[in-house]
């Protein structure tokens, strides 16, 4: 994502007819949207949603798509991918009692 956002400053820069107010917004724009796109969860941030995150799956939503973050995080984390298996697990052995 860095060097895409470099390739995209060196094509904008040579550009003279860009003044330098608005090139100034340019590079501020595509900061946010860097920042944005680059935007990841911690173990944090899952651990606060990880019940929630259950508890739609449970229900049959689609939590990929409402919740692709929290998805991702659980593909590339082990330690979150058991939290998530153990809750999981606990709900369901809860109703079975
Ligand atoms: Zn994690």
């Amino acid at each position: 994502m860095k060097r895409l956002f470099e390739k995209i400053m060196n094509w904008i820069r040579p550009k003279k007819n860009l003044s330098a107010n608005s090139s100034a917004m340019t590079v501020q724009l595509l900061q946010t949207l860097a920042m944005t796109k680059e935007e990841e969860y911690s173990c944090d941030d899952v651990h606060n949603l990880i019940d929630e995150y259950v508890e739609m799956k449970r229900r049959g939503e689609d939590v990929e798509k409402l919740m692709p973050l929290v998805k991702y995080h659980l593909d590339m984390c082990r330690g979150c991918f058991d939290e998530y298996e153990a809750l999981l697990a606990a709900l369901e052995f809860e109703e079975t009692i």
